[in-house]
């Protein structure tokens, strides 16, 4: 401000106090000052120049002023007109005094109350307007409550509440009734807690249960003044139940925790509460806790050290996989003892070394490398199955450490255990040789597969082993070629030693699985199978009744009696039996005559031997005769590859030099034109003879499942039969 302003705005005060304003006017226009204006417009008013008032504000653009003079000009009456002016010129006092010597005192209580002033307004109130006081006074608490001044607070909301005695006298509605009340009664309960009365403070909060909101308020009140009782009982009723079993466990009112556990869902409050029922002594509601709290450690630790409950604790620890927890298990186990479940519960918690030593020092290197296999991916563990190999080797133990050395990765040492476990003990020798095989099959290594082949076939001791296991080894290494021709040996070995069923099932795997590999069954696995399998039907077309079948099967048997040494006697008699029962002669007085040469005469079951002998003498000789026909040699059926006549027993046709499938029901050769095959296996059958060997048990001659024979139907496509042979 320049010395020439300040001197002018002096003088303009001066002039104001003349009330010289057309002076004043020109002044302000030089100063262009709002606060010179300003000064100018509150001369104005203080002189009740409501018009020039209006020209001052409205040339500095003072629109809410100007309105607000607007109004005011249609007062007439002077004291209400100052009261405005000295209302709008702040000041307050004078303004009331003049509201108060008008006609319209009641603009002095307005004005107090817009002003938020309350405590002038309440004085005003109790002369002009009784029946405001209990408004005014809420309006007051709510701001003594807010500047913190309980004491008086609580004072006005007492005042505040409207009692019946008073209802005639009130002007609020039935509604703003009920929510005025209900505010008093809410600041009521806030400050008569804060104020240290908090029974009168509970009692009124307790009116307004519904209000959760004023609850959790009082809650938090009573909380920050330690109160906790009633806190957490206002906690509880407001839904707040975690504050509340917090507070409830701070004033240890257990009781009350266990009535909200289950709706706390916070971990810490159930530890917390787990252990100081841990603290009490009360180990079973603890051992909830600790399991709601998922600390798991502890469940197990209570189980085990004040329970007794091992089992629990085994539980917990394997749906937990407690690592520590494991190797608590484990501790408790040694402590009883028990080496073997320590052993196992060491393992679980990844303490390997630790399991691995108590198994060395308790002899239990079993179970160690047991549990050891049981873990899914024990990729990870081939240092742990090598410690067990060394250890095995050391015990010489040569199946185990084999094995474990093949499990740790090193299979060519760990067969050569197994071979010599093999060589060592009969008793190993299934299971060190089944070893060997798998892990030649894995490894596919070369200089492997060649230690075990010259085992097998006895290049190493002079021994050849027995034929299955080579045979398992060309199938696991799917050498098919080799296997078939091992399993043909190994067929004959069975067939030798009269174990038919075996050798029978032997050759038709077998046959399966090459036709599976795609690769062609050798004629003499086929004539091998046909053979073994002509035998195993007779019995069951005898049982049908239909002796011209068993007798022809009977009949190809005897032709290959070297083929089954074990049962020639018994073979013979049948087929004199069969052979008499349907009708063919020549033959039966054949294996007759066979049977009474010296060799078998003896062993000749003595049920048939007399009828036998009878059937030799009468015929004295006759069969020799030449040219001598029989029923049997007669039947012709066509080969289905060219259609010329092949006997039906004949499985290759001199035409075309074809060989042709057998049937699995008669043996015969098949025929075109009555054809099937198993749904099961896919060999072929001619329909109507299967029907009828069947028709009691739908059981498939070949391959032993149950047929379902509405699948058993004529086979259109014989072409493929014929391609697959
Ligand atoms: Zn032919
Ligand atoms: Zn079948």
């Amino acid at each position: 401000m320049t010395d020439k302003t300040r001197l002018k705005t002096e003088l303009l005060r001066d002039i104001l106090k003349l009330r010289r304003f057309q002076d004043s006017w020109k002044i302000c226009e030089y100063l262009n000052d709002s606060e010179a204006w300003d000064l100018f417009g509150k001369a104005a008013i203080n002189d009740m120049d409501i018009e020039l008032a209006t020209r001052i504000y409205r040339h500095v653009q003072n629109s809410g002023f100007v309105n607000a003079l607007e109004k005011l000009k249609l007062i007439e009456e002077r004291n209400l007109l100052a009261g405005h002016l000295a209302n709008s010129s702040n000041r307050y006092d004078l303004a009331q005094t003049l509201f108060l010597s008008s006609s319209q005192p009641l603009e002095a209580l307005e004005m107090r109350q817009n002003l938020l002033q309350w405590s002038e307004a309440l004085t005003l109130a109790k002369r002009l307007a009784p029946n405001q006081i209990p408004i005014i006074s809420r309006e007051y608490a709510v701001q003594l409550e807010f500047t913190g001044d309980y004491t008086s607070a609580l004072d006005n909301y007492e005042k505040g509440l409207i009692g019946d005695e008073d209802l005639s006298t009130t002007s609020l509605s039935e509604d703003d009734l009920k929510s005025h009340n209900e505010l008093c009664k809410a600041g009521i309960s806030r400050n008569a807690i804060r104020c240290g009365n908090t029974r009168r403070g509970i009692e009124f909060v307790s009116q307004l249960s519904h209000n959760k909101v004023l609850v959790e308020e009082c809650a938090t009140i009573l909380d920050s003044m330690k109160l906790y009782s009633d806190a957490a009982l206002l906690y509880e009723k407001s839904g707040n139940y975690e504050r509340a079993a917090n507070l409830y466990m701070k004033v240890k009112n257990f009781n009350k925790v266990s009535d909200l556990f289950e709706k706390v869902d916070n971990k810490e409050i159930q530890s917390q509460y787990a252990k100081a029922k841990e603290m009490e002594g009360k180990y079973r509601e603890a051992v909830k806790a600790y399991i709601k709290a998922e600390e798991w450690l502890d469940v197990v630790r209570l189980y085990l050290d004040y329970l007794n409950n091992p089992g629990e604790a085994v539980k917990i620890v394997r749906e937990s996989k407690s690592i520590e927890g494991a190797k608590m298990i484990a501790k408790f186990f040694q402590k009883l003892n028990d080496m073997s479940s320590a052993i196992e519960f060491l393992v679980m918690s990844k303490c390997h070394d630790e399991a691995y030593r108590l198994a060395q020092s308790t002899n239990q290197m079993d179970i160690y490398a047991n549990i050891l296999l049981d873990y899914a991916d024990n990729h990870e563990l081939s240092q742990d199955f090598l410690s067990i190999a060394i250890h095995y080797e050391q015990e010489r133990d040569a199946l185990r450490a084999g094995k474990f050395y093949c499990i740790a990765g090193q299979n060519k040492k760990g067969v050569k255990f197994l071979l010599q476990a093999a060589a060592l003990s009969n008793e190993d020798q299934n299971q060190a040789l089944h070893l060997a095989i798998e892990s030649a099959a894995d490894s596919k290594d070369e200089q492997i597969i060649r230690m075990i082949i010259d085992f097998l076939i006895g290049e190493t001791d002079g021994v050849p082993k027995d034929f299955k296991y080579l045979f398992r080894l060309y199938m696991s290494l799917k050498y098919y070629r080799e296997a078939a021709k091992t399993a043909l040996i190994i067929a004959r070995e069975e067939q030798n030693a009269g174990n038919y069923r075996n050798a029978h099932d032997l050759l038709f795997g077998m046959c399966q699985e090459l036709k599976r590999q795609k690769i062609t069954v050798p004629s003499e696995m086929v004539n091998s199978l046909m053979l073994i399998h002509s035998y195993t039907l007779i019995k069951l077309w005898i049982r049908v009744g239909d002796h011209m079948r068993s007798a022809k099967l009977l009949i190809r048997v005897a032709n290959n009696l070297s083929r089954f040494p074990e049962h020639i006697v018994p073979i013979l008699t049948s087929a004199v039996i069969e052979c008499q029962r349907a009708g063919l002669k020549r033959e039966s007085l054949e294996f007759a005559t066979t049977l009474m040469k010296g060799e078998y005469r003896d062993q000749i079951d003595l049920k048939f031997k007399k009828k036998i002998e009878t059937l030799v003498r009468k015929s004295g000789g006759a069969h020799l005769r030449t040219g001598d026909t029989s029923d049997a040699d007669l039947i012709h059926t066509l080969c289905p590859y060219c259609d010329n006549e092949v006997i039906d027993t004949e499985l290759s046709c001199h035409k075309c030099r074809n060989s042709i499938p057998f049937c699995i029901a008669t043996g015969l050769h098949i025929i075109k034109e009555d054809l099937t095959v198993c749904p099961n296996c896919h060999f072929p059958a001619i329909l109507s003879h299967i029907l009828r060997l069947i028709s009691n048990e739908p059981i498939c001659p070949m391959c032993n499942t149950t047929i379902d024979l509405t699948q058993m139907a004529q086979l259109e496509d014989f072409q493929s039969v014929l391609d697959s042979n």
